[in-house]
C-alpha cells in the first residue's frame, strides 16, 4: 500500500481525526491551565501591590501628620517665646522665664536675647544638657542668626535660620537651627530673642515614640543630605519611604521617613485567598465535569455501538421477529418479518387483531389462537406452523416459535415471536411426497405384475376345477344311456354348485388383487393390527401356496389399534412377507415357515408403540447385502426392482416408527417395524 492510499484508508483517517481532536483538547486544557495560573498570579501581584500602596499611603499620611505635629509644636514654642517677651522686660526676669522654658523644652539648646544691633544682652543654655556651644564660638553662627533676624524683622514675625552643624566635645555634633523672634514695641524693634533648636531633639520632642520606633525619621536638605536622624528603620524586607516638606518662615526642611515592612504574603489578604480558593474549586469542578462528560460520552458510545450491533444483527437476520404487548398489539417487527409478509413496519406497528397478514378465511381460527395465547397459555416450545398472507395475496407457510417477553424486572411485558418462512420447504416436501406416492404406486403395480403369474397359477386350480365340473356336467347331459333323471339332476346341481364355488374363489382372488391396487386412502386412521394382517393374507397366501410356505400369524391378545396410513402399512407388511418367502425359495430350505407377529413395544409416556415383525427361516442376509439393503434399486433378484425395502423404511419413518432387521437363529431373518398406537385424544 503506498502512502497516499494509506492516508486515505478509513482507519487512518479516523485515527488522524482522533489525534487531531486529542491535540485540540490538550491545547485547550493547556490554555485553560495557563489562563487560570495567569489570573492567579495577576491577582496575587495586584493584591501585593495594593497592600504595598496601602503601606505607602499610610506612611505618607503618618509623615504628613508628623510634619504637622512638628509645625504646631514650633508654633506653640513661638507663642511661649512671645509670652516671655511680653512679661519679662528686664534681663533678670527674662532669665527666670527662659530657664523654666528651657527646662520644659528638651529640643531647645540655648536662648539669647539680643538688642536691635544683634548685640547679646543675655543668654541661657539648656539646663538639661551640657552647653552646646562651648567648643565653637557663637560668632560662627552669627551670620545665619542675623539673616534670620532680618527676615523676622521684615515679616514682623518669627523666622528660622538655615541649619548648621555644631561640633561637640566628644567628637560628635549635631545640626542646629535658630529661631529669631523680634521684640517689637509700638512698631519699634527693640531686640530679638533667639532660640537654638537641635533638629534631632525637635523630632524626639514632637513625634510619638511609637512612630519613631517603627521608622527612621530624618530631616534632609533638598539635595538629600541628612541633617538629623532618629529611630530605626524597623525589620522587614521592603523599604518604604515618604517625604514631606516642613515649610517654616525662612527655612524649608524635608522630613523623610523610612520604614521597613514585611513583603506582602503570597496570599496577602482574605480576598485573594478567597478568589484563589474559588478558582481552585472552579477548576476542580471543571475537571470533574470534564471527567463526567467523558465517562458519559464513553457510555454513550458503548451504548451506540451496542445498539448499532443489535440493529445490524436484527437487520441481517433471516428470521422474522415480532414483539407484541400483553394486549396483542405489535410493538416491534424486524426487516425480515416485513419482507416475509410484504408490509412496511409502519403498517404493522400498533396493529392488533385481525392482523393484516392473516388470510381472511383463517381470521376466526387465529383470533381464537391469540385469545388462548393472551390468556397466558405458553405455546409449544418447538413452535407451530401457520399460514400467513402476503400483501399481494399469496400465502406463505411459517413456523412460529413464540415465547413470553420478560423485562429486566422479571415481569412479562408481552410476547416475542420468531418466524421462519417454510413455504419452500413445504413445497419441496409436497413434491417429494407426490413423487414418493408415484413411486409407491409404481412399486405396487410392479408387485401386481409379479403377482400376475401367481394369479394365473392360483386361478388355474379353480378354472381347472370349473372346467372339469363343466365337462362332467356335459357328460351327464349326454343322452346314449338312460339315467335316473333325478340322480342326474342332483349330480348336475352339485357340479354347478362347485362351479359357482370355484368361480367365486377365482373372483375373490382377483378382487383381492384389485382391492390392493385400487385402494388409496391417504389419511391416517385407527386400524387393528389384525385387520392389517387380514388384508394382506389373501395375497400372501397366493405366494405361500406356490412356494410351499406355511404362514403363521401370532398376534398378542388385546393389542390396541395403530394410527397409520392403512394402505401403506399393508404394503410394508406384504413386501416383508414376500421378501421372507422368496428368501426361503431355495432347494436347501426344507422348513419353510413364515411368522407374522405383532406385540406391544417399549413405550414412553407420550407415545405407545406396537411392533410388527416378519420372520423367515430363509437364507439370511450377508454383510454385503446388509450394507446396501435400504438403497433404492438394490436387488439380488433377477426380476426384482429393489424398491421394496427403501419404500418400507420411508413409510415406517413417516409414521414416526423405525424399521430394523436382524438374523434369526438358527437361520433366517427378522424384520421389525413399529407403529404408533392410536392416541387417546387428538
Ligand atoms: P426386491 O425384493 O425387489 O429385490 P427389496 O428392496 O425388497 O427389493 O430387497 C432388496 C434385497 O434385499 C433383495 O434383493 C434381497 O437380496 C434382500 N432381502 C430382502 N429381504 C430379505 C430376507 N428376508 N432374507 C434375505 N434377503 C433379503
Amino acid at each position: 500500500m503506498n502512502m497516499p492510499m494509506l492516508a486515505s484508508h478509513p482507519l487512518i483517517q479516523r485515527l488522524t481525526l482522533i489525534w487531531s481532536l486529542r491535540d485540540r483538547r490538550l491545547s485547550l486544557w493547556a490554555a485553560l491551565v495557563g489562563l487560570v495560573a495567569a489570573v492567579l498570579i495577576t491577582l496575587v501581584w495586584l493584591a501585593g501591590r495594593y497592600e504595598a500602596s496601602q503601606v505607602q499611603s499610610t506612611l505618607e499620611r503618618d509623615t504628613s501628620d508628623a510634619v504637622n505635629d512638628i509645625r504646631s509644636g514650633l508654633m506653640r514654642d513661638v507663642q511661649a517665646l512671645q509670652a516671655l517677651q511680653a512679661n519679662h522686660n528686664s534681663t533678670q526676669t527674662w532669665s527666670l522665664g527662659a530657664g523654666s522654658l528651657l527646662r520644659e523644652h528638651r529640643d531647645w539648646l540655648r536662648m539669647e536675647w539680643r538688642d536691635a544691633q544683634m548685640q547679646l544682652l543675655t543668654h541661657m543654655d539648656s539646663p538639661l544638657r551640657a552647653p552646646s556651644f562651648g567648643r565653637t564660638p557663637r560668632s560662627n553662627a552669627l551670620n545665619e542668626i542675623t539673616q534670620a533676624c532680618q527676615k523676622a524683622r521684615r515679616s514682623n514675625g518669627p523666622a528660622y535660620s538655615a541649619s548648621y552643624f555644631v561640633p561637640q566635645e566628644n567628637g560628635l555634633g549635631f545640626e542646629v537651627m535658630d529661631l529669631c523672634l523680634p521684640w517689637v514695641v509700638a512698631g519699634e524693634t527693640l531686640g530679638y530673642s533667639i532660640t537654638s533648636y537641635s533638629l534631632q531633639e525637635i523630632m524626639a520632642e514632637h513625634l510619638s515614640p511609637v512612630f519613631a520606633r517603627r521608622n527612621e525619621v530624618s530631616f534632609t536638605e533638598p539635595d538629600g543630605a541628612r541633617l538629623a536622624i532618629i529611630g530605626q528603620r524597623g525589620r522587614g524586607v521592603r523599604l518604604f519611604s515618604a517625604h514631606q516638606l516642613l515649610d517654616l518662615p525662612g527655612l524649608t526642611l524635608m522630613l523623610r521617613v523610612d520604614g521597613r515592612r514585611g513583603a506582602p504574603d503570597l496570599f496577602p489578604n482574605v480576598l485573594t485567598a478567597l478568589v484563589t480558593a474559588m478558582s481552585i474549586a472552579l477548576v476542580s469542578v471543571l475537571v470533574l465535569l470534564v471527567k463526567d462528560s467523558r465517562r458519559r460520552l464513553r457510555a454513550e458510545r458503548d451504548l451506540a455501538e451496542a445498539l448499532a450491533f443489535r440493529k445490524a444483527m436484527e437487520d441481517s437476520l433471516v428470521t422474522g421477529l415480532r414483539a407484541r404487548d400483553l394486549q396483542g398489539r405489535i410493538t416491534y417487527v424486524n426487516p425480515a418479518f416485513c419482507q416475509m409478509v410484504g408490509f412496511e413496519a409502519a403498517e404493522l406497528l400498533g396493529r392488533n387483531n385481525p392482523m393484516p397478514y392473516w388470510p381472511p378465511e383463517m381470521v376466526g381460527e387465529y383470533q381464537q389462537r391469540q385469545a388462548i395465547r393472551l390468556a397466558g397459555n405458553a405455546p409449544p416450545r418447538e413452535g407451530y406452523e401457520s399460514v400467513f398472507m402476503r400483501k399481494d395475496g399469496t400465502h406463505i407457510s411459517v413456523l412460529i416459535i413464540e415465547a413470553p417477553l420478560i423485562n429486566v424486572l422479571g415481569q412479562q411485558t408481552g410476547w416475542m415471536s420468531a418466524f421462519l418462512d417454510i413455504t419452500e420447504q413445504r413445497r419441496v416436501e409436497e413434491l417429494s411426497r407426490a413423487s414418493q406416492e408415484r413411486l409407491q404406486a409404481t412399486a405396487r403395480l410392479a408387485t401386481v405384475g409379479e403377482m400376475a403369474s401367481l394369479l394365473s397359477h392360483e386361478l388355474n386350480q379353480p378354472l381347472a376345477a370349473i372346467a372339469s365340473y363343466a365337462n362332467g356336467s356335459l357328460n351327464l347331459l349326454q343322452p346314449p344311456e338312460p339315467h335316473d333323471t333325478a340322480h342326474t339332476l342332483a349330480d348336475l346341481r352339485l357340479a354347478l354348485q362347485r362351479i359357482a364355488e370355484q368361480a367365486g374363489r377365482a373372483g375373490k382372488v382377483i378382487n383381492s388383487v384389485h382391492d390392493f391396487v385400487r385402494r388409496r386412502d391417504q389419511d391416517r386412521e385407527a386400524v387393528m393390527p389384525q385387520a392389517l394382517v387380514d388384508a394382506i393374507m389373501p395375497l400372501v397366501q397366493l405366494q405361500a401356496r406356490k412356494l410351499g410356505v406355511r404362514v403363521m400369524i401370532q398376534l398378542d391378545k388385546g393389542l390396541p389399534a395403530v394410527w397409520c396410513d392403512r394402505t401403506m402399512v399393508e404394503q410394508v407388511l406384504l413386501n416383508l412377507a414376500r421378501n421372507g418367502m422368496q428368501a426361503m425359495d431355495a432347494p436347501d430350505c426344507t422348513l419353510r415357515n413364515l411368522y407374522i407377529q405383532a406385540r406391544r413395544a417399549a413405550s414412553n409416556r407420550q407415545h405407545q408403540w406396537v411392533e410388527l415383525s416378519v420372520t423367515d427361516l430363509g437364507c439370511g442376509i450377508s454383510e454385503d447385502v446388509a450394507a446396501q439393503l435400504f438403497n433404492p434399486f438394490f436387488t439380488t433378484k433377477a426380476e426384482g426392482m429393489g424398491l421394496g425395502l427403501s419404500l418400507c423404511r420411508t413409510v415406517v419413518e413417516q409414521h414416526g416408527g423405525h424399521l430394523e432387521f436382524e438374523p434369526h437363529a438358527p437361520r433366517g431373518t427378522v424384520f421389525r417395524f413399529t407403529l404408533p398406537v392410536q392416541p387417546t385424544a387428538h
